[in-house]
This record gives structure tokens, sequence and C-alpha cells, in this order.
């Protein structure tokens, strides 16, 4: 209670501080000072645009609303034309003219699609995935949306989590690096241009670890996990800039996150120094009432605005409810006006004083939506996110001059919609090359290509089977498309197993059953326990959801006109009843593969993952040696060089990402048994060899000591370097006091 107080009078106190010196500072004081209570609380309120014939239009009364100043912005509104109609209205019309901001969740494309975001960090390839969001951005600025309620950068070890599709998977390193690239992306160089737009951070902190793996459910951890591997993403967007942070649904450890003053205002605004606009998430204000934390709306309104949460996402309870709490001394208005200046500070950054108008523009919105360059990139990073689980005996790449008949089986063969994946903001399925597509036009009349979808993604239904026999039955080879629908690994949809859906394995097991050789592709935005397909058929390859030029990006990849190079960003378990599972875990004093009954071992299955995280095959094969550490011993607080050879041993070019990981041997605390700390995707040709070079900061070293704060401690530390978590080569250094 007492450290609650505590966290309370320094909220207020923060509230309370003078706005920062400056021009920006100076406008926005100016403004602040001539608007009214109700005014001020319209700049914290988001409204909900609805879908229409003509377009995402603001809802029925909008407009009224806008020009009564009872709005600051809208979530999913855009359009150029129509976007500066309503801008129009609120700078034309209302008293004090105030720009709105348009925002939307433009997650991995707005109308180019680009991979889901899980995929995206399977290629592990930073500058791609800065690409990606970059040119999101381009095209979602030219139809007026200032705003993306992206990155999500939630870490995930669960993947009975339907949203583990939305983020960079399980680890903390690689989630960072993510989300300071897509921060990059989105919010450009300098956010006054008009192809940038704020980026948020979401959904802060430990959406990701919800009890069960039920989307919104209950989190309870300790302040060592939550700072060791769920905050470092969030640190990581906040030191790339990122000007937003939309707090969780959840609640952690019996406080709703709307409402967490200490993680809010403590350590995300004080310690971290972020000065963005914090969002609600949808609702969230209102929730903290079923919750239990709040027993009518204005309580829950004030919650939220003594938290921090600057801007009410669609509950209304900011406008309607906080007044009357204000008047009647129930809420300090020093909160209300720390979070207009909040807004008002974005509104400033974007240029919108300057020029309200400057982003939605017809000219720009046609020229820059959808082009061929963005299509290309779309499919550069598609080739780059696939990961091939398996390939025995070179079963991929198919060999396009052998085949004359190639059969082209599964639900996910020739569906448009499914490629997108789930959260598209513009994307439309029309523009969608699928895989079958692809092939026909890689494979032109070369090849007969016999296609039948067997099987719907769910159900029990197997009339399509005999058609899918048959079309295998007269092919050389089958190419089978199956995995999840799009919708399964979506907000509120979990899942309690992590098998294929439906009678897609039966179907498997009956194709596999001609003898015809076959090879899998799966699609999905969580990890699948395909254990079967792992013993039975000789490829396997994840596609995820691989968007707009799905089938051009897989029949590149299929036919080997490029090698798939991708990494898992997160474990496969063989099983959901080992879940949670992840690479970097801690070793217990009964390792599970020592030589002893009593061990942390199951009974029905082995421990290990039926594939690791970082595992990743290509076309060809590579060799990893000489790693050494410039010095064997080093001072605490120096920086350490390591270097590791990698050759192409095969017989292909290809890309592999050469992963550096870390042990600290012994610690006061206990440590994982490897954890990431750096990666390079480099490309090879056959022979070749590169040295490559890593840094490890002092930062990369430290643990969290009793009091959470990060110290290098002495002793020996081991380096593992490879293609895969459970595939290294290691050395070691010291570090010593002097
Ligand atoms: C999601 C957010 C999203 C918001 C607005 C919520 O349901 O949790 O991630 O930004 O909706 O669409």
């Amino acid at each position: 209670f007492f450290g609650a107080l505590l966290a309370f009078s320094s909220a207020l106190a923060g509230a309370r501080q003078p706005a920062p010196a400056g021009a920006e500072a100076a406008a926005v004081e100016a403004l602040l000072a001539r608007m009214t209570l109700e005014e001020k609380l319209g700049q914290l309120t988001q409204y909900r645009g609805r879908g229409s014939d003509t377009g995402p239009r603001v809802p029925e009364g909008g407009e009224a609303q806008i020009r009564g100043g009872q709005v600051g912005s809208f979530l999913g509104v855009y359009g150029a034309d129509y976007s500066r109609q309503m801008q129009q209205v609120a700078v034309e019309e209302s008293r004090l003219g105030i720009p709105l901001l348009f925002a939307h969740d433009v997650i991995h494309g707005f109308r180019t699609t680009f991979p889901v975001p899980l995929a995206e960090a399977a290629s592990f390839d930073l500058e791609a995935v800065e690409n990606a969001a970059r040119i999101a951005a381009v095209e979602a600025t030219a139809h007026g949306l200032h705003w993306t309620f992206a990155p999500m950068v939630d870490l995930a070890r669960d993947p009975r989590w339907g949203r583990i599709v939305e983020g960079a998977g399980e680890d903390p390193h690689l989630g960072a690096t993510m989300a300071a690239a897509r921060v990059r992306g989105f919010q450009g160089a300098d956010l006054a241009a008009a192809d940038t737009m704020l980026a948020t951070a979401k959904h802060f902190v430990a959406y990701g670890a919800a009890e069960g793996g039920r989307d919104y459910n209950t989190v309870d951890m300790s302040e060592r996990t939550l700072h060791e591997t769920y905050l470092p993403p969030f640190r990581a967007a906040v030191e790339a800039g990122v000007q937003s942070i939309m707090p969780a649904f959840n609640e952690v450890a019996g406080v709703p996150m709307h409402a967490h003053r200490p993680l809010i205002e403590d350590l995300l605004r004080g310690e971290w120094g972020f000065d963005g606009v914090l969002v609600s998430d949808y609702n969230a204000i209102q929730e903290l009432m079923p919750h239990g934390v709040a027993a009518t709306r204005a309580d829950a309104g004030i919650l939220g605005l003594e938290a921090g949460v600057d801007v009410d996402m669609v509950s209304g309870i900011y406008l309607e409810d906080v007044a009357a709490a204000v008047r009647d001394g129930r809420l300090d208005e020093a909160f209300v006006d720390a979070s207009v200046r909040r807004v008002l500070r974005a509104k400033h950054r974007l240029g919108l004083f300057d020029d309200p108008y400057r982003y939605s523009d017809p000219a720009r919105e046609k020229a820059v939506t959808l082009t061929e360059e963005h299509r290309g990139a779309a499919r550069d990073l598609a080739r780059k996110s696939f990961v091939l689980l398996k390939n025995e005996d070179d079963a991929l790449p198919l060999s396009a001059g052998a085949l004359r008949t190639l059969a082209v089986v599964g639900p996910l063969a020739d569906d448009r919609r499914e490629m997108l994946g789930n959260w598209v903001a513009a994307g439309r399925p029309e523009d969608v090359v699928t895989p079958l597509a692809g092939l026909r036009e890689a494979l032109g009349s070369d090849v007969r290509i016999l296609h039948a979808r067997g099987a719907d993604i769910d159900g029990d239904d197997t009339s399509g089977f005999a058609e899918a026999l048959e079309a295998a039955r007269r092919a050389d080879a089958v190419v089978l498309f199956l995995g999840e629908s799009q919708e399964m690994s979506a907000e509120a949809n979990n899942r309690t197993t992590l098998d294929l859906p439906g009678v897609q394995e039966q179907l498997a097991r009956a194709v596999h059953a001609t003898g015809k050789p076959v090879v899998a592709v799966l699609f999905g935005g969580r990890p699948l326990s395909v254990n079967w397909l792992h013993e039975n058929v000789p490829a396997i390859m994840m596609a995820w959801f691989p968007g707009t030029e799905a089938g051009h990006a897989l029949a590149d990849v299929l036919l080997g006109g490029h090698a798939p190079g991708g990494k898992l960003p997160v474990t496969f378990p063989r099983n959901v009843g080992q879940v949670p599972i992840h690479y970097n875990h801690k070793n217990t004093g009964r390792p599970p593969d020592a030589d002893d009954k009593y061990t942390a071992k199951y009974l029905d299955v082995h421990w290990s993952p039926l594939y690791p995280f970082g595992h990743g095959l290509g076309y060809t094969s590579f060799r990893y040696d000489a790693l050494r550490v410039d010095a064997p011993r080093i001072r605490r607080g120096d920086a350490v060089e390591v270097e590791v050879r990698v050759t192409n041993t095969g017989r292909r070019a290809g890309e592999e990402v050469v992963q550096l990981y870390l042990r600290d041997d012994v610690a006061s605390v206990t440590r994982p048994v490897k954890e990431l700390r750096g990666f390079q995707r480099v490309a090879l040709q056959p022979g070749e060899s590169r040295r490559v070079r890593f840094r490890l900061e002092p930062e990369a070293l430290a643990v969290l000591d009793a009091g959470m704060r990060p110290v290098v401690e002495p002793g020996t530390f081991t380096v593992f370097a490879g293609g895969s978590s459970a595939d290294t080569v290691e050395t070691s250094f010291e570090v010593v006091t002097d």
C-alpha cells in the first residue's frame, strides 16, 4: 500500500510538472490555456469509424462531435479525400481548430500486405522488416493516417495464445531488435514528413503471458521475469523513439494495466523517460469495471487518467463521465492537462498545426499504393520468412525439369483471403497471388498442374479426399498446402491443441499412402505440432501467412530460384502439454538429459521440442568453426568482440542466420542455459567462408541483481554460435574485477 501511495504521489508530481521549454511546448501551453474542460476531454477521446460502401467513415454523429471539439482522434477512418474533408471540419469549423488524428491498425502492411509479424521475425532480417514498416507507412499516410497501433512487441511463450502471430516470438533480444526496427520503419527519420506516422508499442505489458493461453486472461509473474523477458522489447521501442504506447487488457499481479501507476508512471514515464501518448486498448477504460477495480464509469476514468492513460479508445468515459469528477474534486485537473499536453504535442510533432492536410493526399494515394516496388518488397520478405523445418534427401526444391505433372493439394493451395493472415489493414483478397497461381505462372505449360482442395481447413468432411488422391496418383509429385485458417491465430482465438485442424492430417496420410513423393507447406500464425508429418514426409516448410505475394514467393522457393533461410522465432512443441517451452529456460538442479530417473522429464514424450528456436534449414549446408573471443579475459565494464567462421559447404548458394548466444556460467542468480545476444543474416556462395563478428556490450553480460539493477558479475561466460539454438559451437571467456 505504501509503495502504491508513493507511486501515486509521484504520478501526481509528474502530472504537475511544467511542460518542457521550447516552441512546441509554448504553443501547446498557449492552446491548453484556451481550452474548456470539455474541449480537453474531447482531445483525449477516440471513436471508431464504421465501414460503408464508400469506405471507412466517422460514426453517426461524428461530424457534429468534431465540430463541437468532442473528439481528438478516430480509429479506422481513412481515405485521402474523406479524411481531408473531416480534417477540414475540425480545422475550420470547431472553435479551436485543432486537427484530428486518424489512427488504424496498420500491422503488416497497408494495401500491400506483408507476411504476418511472426513470419517477418522469422526472417531475422532487421533491414527488410524496417523496410516493410516503412512501406506500410508510405501507403497508410497517403490515405490520411497519422498513427498506427503497431508494432505489437509482446513476447509470447505460449502458442495456444492466438495473438502470438502478431509479435516476434519468444526471445527478448529478437523481440527488442524487431520492435526497434518496426518503430524506425513507421516513424521514419522525421516525424514531420508527410509519409511517417506515430508508431505504438503494445500491449504494455505481459499480454502474451495470459494464463492458459487465453487472450485477456490474468497474468501473474515475478518481477524478474517481467524485467528480464517481457519489458525489454518495450524498452527498445522507447529507445528507438516510439511516440505511443498502448497498455494491455490484462492485469499484472492484481493490478489491471490500464490502472497500473507503478509500471506506467514510475517505470515507463519516469525511469525510461517516455514522453509520448498512452492510448487505451479498445474499450479498456470501461473494462476496469469488470476487472473489479472501478465501481462506476467515472471511477474507471479517474483510474485511467491517474495512471497516465491519455487517450480513451471508444468507451467515451473520459468525455462523458470525467468532467463531473473534476468539478467534484475527485480528479485533479492536472491529470487531464498532462494528457492533453501529450496529445497536442503528438499533433505538433506530426506537423499538423503547420499543415493539417499534408497526410490526406489523393495524388500520392494513387501513386504509392500497391506499387510494383512494394509488391517486390513483400515478395522478398515472404521468401525470407519461410522456414524449412525438414528436408530429407533434398526433397526440396522440386526439380521442375524432371516434373511432367504436379498435384497441388490442400485447403490452403488456392485461398486468397487466407494468405493475408489476420489484421489486414486495407489489403484485399483480389490483390493476392495464391500458391496455385504462383506455381502455374512459374511452371507455365511445361508442367501440368492438377489441383484438388481435398478438405476444408476445419471440420470433418472427407468427401474431397477422392479427388485429391486421384490427382496424387496421376502426378509425379505432390505438394500439400495445409495449416490453420488465418482466423485461428488472431485476437481472442486461442487453441488447446497445436495439431492441424480438421481432417488435414488424415488427408496427408491418405496422399502419402499413394506412394508418390510428397512435400508439405504449412500455413499458420503459431507453432504447429506436426509430429506425423515430421516422421513421414521428407520436406516440410513453414510459410506462415505470407501476404499479397504469397504465391510468387512460394514458387520462387519451392522451385529453387531462391533458397529458404528463415529461422524459427519461437519453439515448436511436440504437443501442447509441453507448454510453456522455450529455448532460454533455466537448468534446474535436475537437467532432463541427466542419466538418472529423477530428472525434469516427461513420461510420455521427450522433453525437447519438435523444432527448437532458431532452427531452419536451407538448400545447402553450413559449417561453423574458428569461434573465438578477442580477449579470453576482460575487465568488468569492457565489451567483448566475438568472431566465428561460417562456410557454405554445399553446392548451392544460400542465406544463413548466424546466431550468437551467451551464458553466464555461475552467477548470484540462476541464468538461462543460453540467451540470444546477436544475429546476422549472411549470403554465401558454395564454398564461400565468412568471418562474422559480434560485439557484446557490457549490458549484454549483465544480470539483474536482487534489486533488479543490472550488474556484470565476475566469472566465466560461455559463448555459443550456430545456425540454431540447439546446434552450436562454443568457447568461453572470463570477466575479472581488475
Ligand atoms: C486490440 C488492439 C488494437 C485495438 C484497435 C484491440 O482489440 O487489442 O491491439 O489496436 O483493438 O483495433
